[in-house]
């Protein structure tokens, strides 16, 4: 018989596990903060459960079946993990350490690779090749608690794959960042290419997550180029639904934005960017374009991301620059692939 894998199950669910092994609903409570809160990863662990409950437990029961097949660090500290699943699959999962030790974000993948394809992004060109279940976004995190002993305390889907595609598995996953792991909804971010009618679901649910827009450029016909989901859902129709989104839940967004040297980072774009986000209610990041090996784009120079800022400053919004993170070991923004590197973990 297969075993039952404990991470990802919710109280309810271990309690059935409890009853069904004669135990209390009491050792289900201590199951679950073994899983979410202390990270263990194997059930002897467990030392608050005696030696022949926890026999009885390892023989129906393991605490993950997923495998990290590499571990690589950046020389800023980033750690990036390429993790297999049961079926093969492997995805990678990122965390960042900020100068502000209080603060672990987890980058989580959503979908093996990705159908979107935008043509700055390494994990487009791979093409989809299956959703993630919500026990594989949750294992991600899981993952880098137990390797690490710390505890992840932010979680943006800026990983592999297109959230908004798979946002069941998501919307699922992020109830149980909240419930089990006590992370809180505010602490979640979202990133999507733009797909109006998850963009439209999330309008309509409850939790407080930020919602952040991979905008990039500040036209169709740049946007086309470069994301070819704007001939699907284009900046016009994107413009009504993120005010529909601000309108009905309140929140200010991200509107992520790409720079790449003299496609989308002249003066003439800084214009039109400012005049189709002057009432929209957000923050801006700009995001200096990693390089990725399968186009020629360029990153812009610093004076000129600089200039860009200050300009869209100038139109009162936050702008923020994101930092590059993990570039050494092609842990940036669209540097994941999902494959062993050649030289394979470093
Ligand atoms: N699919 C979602 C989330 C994953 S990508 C999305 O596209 O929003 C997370 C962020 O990394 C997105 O803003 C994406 O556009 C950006 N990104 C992709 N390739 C990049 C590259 N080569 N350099 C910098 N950022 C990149
Ligand atoms: Fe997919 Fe996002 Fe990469 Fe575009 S940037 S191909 S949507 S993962």
């Amino acid at each position: 018989m297969e075993k039952i894998v404990l991470s990802g199950l919710n109280l309810a669910e271990i309690e059935k596990i409890t009853e069904e092994l004669n135990a209390s609903k009491f050792r289900a409570r201590q199951i679950h903060n073994w899983i979410y809160l202390k990270s263990v990863s194997t059930i002897d662990e467990m030392t608050d459960l005696s030696k022949s409950f926890r026999d009885e437990l390892k023989a129906v029961a393991d605490v993950t079946n997923v495998k990290i097949k590499t571990k690589q660090i950046s020389s800023d500290g980033t750690l990036k993990y390429l993790l297999e699943y049961p079926d093969g699959e492997c995805v990678e999962t990122v965390l960042m350490r900020f100068d502000n030790r209080a603060n672990l974000t987890a980058c989580v993948s959503s979908q093996v690779g990705c159908a979107v394809n935008c043509s700055f992004c390494a994990t487009g060109k791979r093409g989809f090749i299956r959703n993630l279940t919500y026990k594989e976004i949750l294992e991600q995190v899981l993952t880098i608690q137990r390797d690490t002993g710390l505890k992840v305390t932010n979680i943006v889907f800026m990983g592999q794959g297109e959230p908004l595609l798979n946002l069941d598995n998501v919307l699922k996953a992020m109830e149980i960042f909240n419930d089990c792991f006590q992370i809180g909804a505010r602490r979640i971010t979202v990133s999507t290419s733009g797909i109006i009618p998850g963009i439209e679901r999330l309008a309509n649910i409850e939790m407080q997550s930020t919602l952040a827009l991979s905008l990039h450029a500040p036209n169709h016909e740049t946007r086309a180029k470069l994301m070819p989901i704007e001939n699907r859902y284009n900046i016009n129709d994107l413009h009504t639904a993120l005010k529909k989104y601000i309108e009905k839940t309140g929140r200010r967004i991200t509107i992520e934005y790409l720079l790449i040297k003299d496609l989308n980072d002249t003066l003439d774009s800084v214009k039109q960017l400012a005049h189709y986000l002057k009432d929209i209610k957000c923050n801006i990041n700009l995001i200096p374009y990693n390089p990725t090996a399968k186009n020629d784009y360029q990153k812009p120079s610093n004076n000129s991301i600089m200039r860009f800022k200050a300009l869209m400053e100038q139109t009162g919004k936050k702008v923020t620059v994101r930092l590059e993170r993990g570039a050494d070991i092609d842990a940036a923004c669209g540097q994941l692939h999902g494959r062993v590197t050649q030289e394979g973990a470093k």
